[in-house]
């Protein structure tokens, strides 16, 4: 009865060009800054093709620190904690964060309610908060699905309150998409319109890349690390992924990862990864968790988005869905996605 809890590298793989290597050595890549930062759980990638950006990178980083002080469920000063740990009462919190929870319920309503950042208590049930894999039993499950409804929550113009005690928010489905377009901002308000955010696989692709053309970005395959399913070309963009490769645990031969499915309390099966691109990164995010939650379901037309690709799986065989505008966006220098349905709306 061993279970594994498997730690994966970045999702979303940003390449250059499709020549990277040769685009190593010239001139452009010393006029390049590109820095790596450890926040919010996960990696934070900022290219700007430009050498006086330094100054305006650490700003960047530090407006997604601020997001994650916000937004963390375990930083006990921020403000999820705050209305977590506060059932009854009408907590006091900022424009920005009634501005992410109504995001969530717009998103809530378009997946038929499987999208719901009140799935704190079963996320923690199945050990993905202590990373501490856990089968649960039905009756666990039964009572913390008790514990999940965002249409439980409520809200007024400045406060959220949270009505029974054990109710948890969580952000983790769309705070890094909307941190990502933050460090952005930041980036444009000072003057550096081209730049490429990665935060964990949540990227803002800005303005265009080193060589003056579209930023290139490589689409992982969610069973071959090394392996790229598909390479986009884009500009003024979020791109999304949502897998099941990551946060995931193993027990008898199933695996089970974090994206938990709120009606029936389990983790969603079935779906290895959902790719989306929209015209933020917060979109993309929320998009690439909903949609994986509602592929699973064969729910895919009522979100009705024009831009992703989903991979399914069946005992680790996968098999693509992509979108006519997923496929617009496919670099011509590379070959289509593999074996990919094209799905129309
Ligand atoms: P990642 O966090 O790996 O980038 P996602 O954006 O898809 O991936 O978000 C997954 C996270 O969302 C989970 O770790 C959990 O915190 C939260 N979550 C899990 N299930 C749901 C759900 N049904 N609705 C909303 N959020 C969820
Ligand atoms: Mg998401």
């Amino acid at each position: 009865m061993k279970i594994l809890l498997q730690k994966v590298l970045p999702i979303i793989l940003v390449l250059f060009l499709l020549g990277g290597l040769i685009f190593l050595r010239t001139e452009k890549e010393q006029e390049l800054i590109r820095r790596d930062f450890t926040t919010m759980g996960t990696f934070l990638r900022i290219i700007v093709p430009d050498p006086t950006a330094e100054p305006a990178v650490n700003k960047a980083y530090e407006e997604v620190e601020r997001i994650n002080r916000l937004f963390s469920n375990y930083i006990d000063t921020s403000l999820t904690f705050e209305v977590n740990n506060n059932p009854g009462k009408a907590v006091e919190v900022t424009p920005e964060f009634i501005k992410l929870v109504e995001k969530a319920k717009k998103y809530h309503d378009k997946s038929d309610g499987l999208f719901d950042i009140t799935v704190g208590p079963l996320v923690d049930l199945w050990g993905f908060y202590q990373q501490k894999e856990n089968i649960p039993s039905d009756k666990e499950i039964d009572e913390a699905r008790d514990l999940v409804g965002l249409q439980q929550l409520e809200i007024s113009d400045t406060t959220i309150t949270l009505p029974r005690k054990d109710m948890q928010l969580d952000f983790g489905a769309l705070a890094k998409g909307y941190a990502a377009d933050r460090a952005s901002e930041v980036l444009k308000t000072s003057g550096f319109s081209d730049h490429l955010i990665n935060l964990g696989g949540n990227i803002y692709a800005g303005g265009y890349g080193p060589e003056d053309e579209k930023w290139t970005i490589g689409i992982q395959n969610p069973r071959a690390q090394n392996e790229i399913d598909a390479v986009l070309n884009v500009s003024d963009a979020g791109v999304g992924t949502s897998g099941d490769y990551e946060r995931t645990f193993f027990h008898e031969g199933e695996r089970y990862s974090h994206i938990i499915n709120p009606v029936s309390g389990r983790p969603v099966q079935g779906v290895a990864a959902t790719t989306v691109v929209a015209d933020d990164a917060l979109e993309a995010d929320l998009l690439s968790t909903s949609l994986y939650l509602t592929t699973a379901e064969e729910g895919l037309k009522e979100i009705g988005h024009d831009t992703f690709m989903a991979v399914k799986t069946d005992n680790d065989k996968l098999s693509y869905w992509v979108t006519p505008g997923f496929q617009k966006l496919l670099s011509e220098k590379r070959a289509p996605v593999r074996n990919a349905e094209i799905i129309d709306f």
